[in-house]
């Protein structure tokens, strides 16, 4: 068969699959298993494929049809301009988050300390450090399987940044296995999460992509979607600087929620930032200093 035969059927079968971008996932899954580019593809129609391409290719296309997400079966996700892994352990890096990143840069200089809660792929922690100069990171998940992830795309991502394993080892980057702030030590300028926020009976009406194949871990905010924002919020004074700031990303209805409950904790200049959608995605408020004790 060639390039085009193979294609054509994929699409086929991507479309009665009722995949919402079966074009797309029929092309970006023949240029994983062939290694080619999409002008190669479409240039090139009339080329030979290989057996073994073939059968990989019809193999994939299958699992795409029974709801795999594209990026569980290329293993990677592009987020902020890095080709992060992915697996079934880790959520899958969102374009929405990069606007936390964004909102996080604004305020992240040389030389600071950043603690991302709820890691996952890394993808913000590893974002953050690539696009700085000199700040530390520590990232921390409760799943030793997505700490696993987040520590390949370190190594991988960070290399050319002056980074490196080495520097791991030095202290400028590091991954915990905590429970947020439970094994956590030490004082940071800015704590960071996109924690699970999806509240529990919503997650059954989402697509099967994600309802059956991402971690329930990474979605379930509980009952009301909110219970990582109170826990991160009770436990911040510890670990946050007196004049550091938090960020959250959040779902596009809490942004109420959450800025009162970072009120309500002290935080000053609370603010709901919307993304390029028009939705609320990030609250920030910096943290009152300490009054002084006599
Ligand atoms: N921090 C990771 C991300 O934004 C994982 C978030 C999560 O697991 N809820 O992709």
């Amino acid at each position: 068969m060639t390039y085009g035969e193979v294609f054509e059927e994929g699409k086929r079968r991507l479309t009665e699959a009722a995949i919402e971008e079966a074009v797309l996932d029929a092309r970006l899954l023949l240029e994983h298993v062939c290694g080619t580019d999409r002008n190669t593809l479409l240039a090139h129609a009339d080329r030979l494929v290989t057996e073994e391409d073939r059968l990989r290719y019809q193999e994939l296309i299958k699992r795409r049809a029974s709801r795999i997400p594209l990026q569980q079966l290329t293993g990677v996700q592009n987020f902020m301009g890095l080709d992060f892994l992915v697996n079934e352990h880790v959520l899958i890096p969102r374009q929405d988050t990069e606007f936390l990143v964004e909102e996080v840069l604004k305020n992240l200089h040389d030389g600071m300390r950043v603690l991302d809660l709820c890691t996952g792929t890394g993808c913000i922690l590893i974002s953050l450090l690539r696009y700085t100069n000199d700040c530390q990171g520590l990232g921390v998940d409760i799943s030793p399987e997505a700490l696993a992830v987040a520590k390949m795309n370190a190594r991988r991502l960070l290399t050319g940044n002056g980074e490196s394993a080495e520097s791991e080892r030095r202290g400028h980057l590091q991954f915990l296995e905590s429970d947020l702030y439970e094994r956590v030590e030490g004082i940071f300028d800015i704590i960071v999460s996109n924690p699970p926020y999806i509240p529990t009976e919503v997650i059954d009406t989402l697509m099967p992509e994600v309802r059956e194949h991402e971690p329930r871990l990474a979605l379930d905010g509980s009952e009301d979607g909110l219970l990582f924002y109170r826990r991160i919020i009770e436990g911040c004074r510890t670990h946050l600087k007196g004049g550091g700031m938090l960020f959250f990303e959040i779902g596009h209805d809490q942004g109420a929620a959450v800025s009162e409950l970072m009120e309500q904790a002290g935080f000053l200049e609370v603010q709901v930032t919307k993304d390029y959608a028009g939705l609320d995605r990030v609250v920030s408020g910096l943290l009152e200093f300490e009054p002084l004790k006599r």
